[in-house]
């Protein structure tokens, strides 16, 4: 008898932690390594937040918070969304969570009944689909290409809604492919969505700082949609904190209740120290030097990966606008080989690039397209150029 449960025997590793100890364990047994598999800011914490912590841990912020945090952090984060996004929430439809994932898996818990649907647009982040199946729901794809920069169409949307859908769950800016629903996108988006009232939306904001050619946009602005958004969003991203685990929903009263209970139930309030710490970083403006200075290193590896993978023939790329990844289609080389091992699926070539080329990347399909692999460029210039010199002699010297 197998004492797993059924919903976690169905469950796979997140392909991002995977694939990242993997490469790490290869450094580790002494080979020349280049990591662009997690999605992680190869930058300092900002000073002052630094500060900020040590300062907690003095005055000893040492006993639990309330269960959804601080009044004071959430006070923050009001003061956040509206001064970066011109939304205006209360205090008590914030919940403070162990990162943004703890805050999207709240959500989904609160909503989720067996069999109900959520759509996710394809490629989505890998923990969105697991999640879903977790909680007994269905993850309903949306596909997309490279050819509509990975994004969604309206008449998509209409025709994949039916009357078990509970909830549309995205990403935007998109892990892993970079994209971003504009301003207009996110309007005929809503249009489509007033059809249709008791589908929620579930916006993950979390690369909100990492928009290079647009302004960050939330469709919790669209009149209509904040009473059926729920916002995440959290400090991973723009402040480089993602051991720091702080992530938040702003959400209706009605679901932000839900959603504490559940958190009070599995896991009480957050980290007090990061708590504490967060309070600083959320009254400093995307424009703070130090804020400002992480996206303009990202813009910069962004612009030198882009013309890197567009000399190497074969792969398919497109510019992404946002976030800190590529998503390359690589199916034209599938059926060929490398070292006898033939390549018939994204993650193929991903392990075939760390196996035999020792550059890290994660594989497609674990983001719902088997076609293309996803590069992380939050790592140095020198790296993001060697590893592009590996991939392209693997490419030539596939058979
Ligand atoms: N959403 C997306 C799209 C992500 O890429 C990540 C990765 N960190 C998360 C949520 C979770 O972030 P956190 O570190 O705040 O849990
Ligand atoms: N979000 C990051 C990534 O996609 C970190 C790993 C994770 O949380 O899955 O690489």
């Amino acid at each position: 008898m197998n004492i797993i449960s059924q919903r976690v025997q169905e469950m796979n590793f997140s392909q991002t932690f995977v694939m990242s100890n993997k490469a790490r364990e290869l450094k580790a047994k002494g080979h020349d390594v280049i990591s662009l598999t997690l999605g992680e800011p190869d930058f300092n914490v900002p000073t002052a937040i630094q500060e900020a912590a040590i300062d907690a841990i003095h005055k000893n912020f040492s006993k639990y918070s309330p269960v959804p945090g601080f009044l004071e952090t959430r006070e923050a984060v009001c003061k956040k969304l509206k001064r970066d996004n011109n939304l205006i929430y209360q205090p008590s439809q914030i919940c403070i969570s162990t990162g943004a994932k703890q805050a999207i898996f709240n959500v989904l818990a609160a909503i989720t009944n067996p069999g109900d649907e959520i759509i996710i647009p394809t490629p989505y982040w890998v923990s969105y689909a697991e999640m879903i199946r977790l909680l007994g729901g269905i993850p309903i794809s949306i596909h997309t290409t490279v050819e509509s920069d990975f994004k969604i169409s309206v008449s998509q949307l209409e025709d994949t809604i039916t009357e078990r859908t509970k909830a549309i769950l995205y990403s935007s800016p998109c892990n892993p492919s970079g994209s971003f629903y504009t301003q207009q996108d996110l309007k005929e988006i809503s249009d489509c969505l007033k059809k249709h009232p008791s589908v929620l939306v579930i916006s993950d904001e979390i690369y909100e700082y990492l928009v290079y050619e647009d302004e960050p946009f939330s469709i919790a602005q669209i009149e209509g949609m904040q009473e059926r958004t729920a916002v995440i969003n959290g400090l991973s991203k723009g402040f480089a904190m993602t051991g720091w685990r702080l992530g938040y929903s702003a959400c209706p009263e009605w679901l932000a209740k839900a959603v504490e209970m559940i958190q009070g139930q599995v896991t009480s309030g957050t980290n007090t120290v990061a708590q504490q710490a967060a309070i600083t970083a959320l009254h400093m403006s995307p424009n703070e030097p130090e804020i400002a200075e992480m996206k303009a290193a990202f813009n910069a590896r962004r612009k030198l990966m882009y013309d890197l993978l567009q000399k190497i023939p074969g792969l398919q790329v497109s510019y992404p606008k946002s976030a800190f990844y590529f998503f390359p289609d690589v199916s034209a080389f599938f059926g060929k080989s490398f070292n006898n091992q033939v390549i018939s699926s994204g993650d193929d070539f991903s392990m075939g690039l760390l196996e035999n080329k020792f550059v890290g990347s994660v594989g497609g399909d674990s983001f719902g397209n088997t076609n293309c692999i996803r590069f992380s460029y939050a790592t140095s210039e020198n790296l993001i150029i060697e590893g592009m010199k590996r991939l392209s002699d693997f490419i030539t010297e596939l058979s």
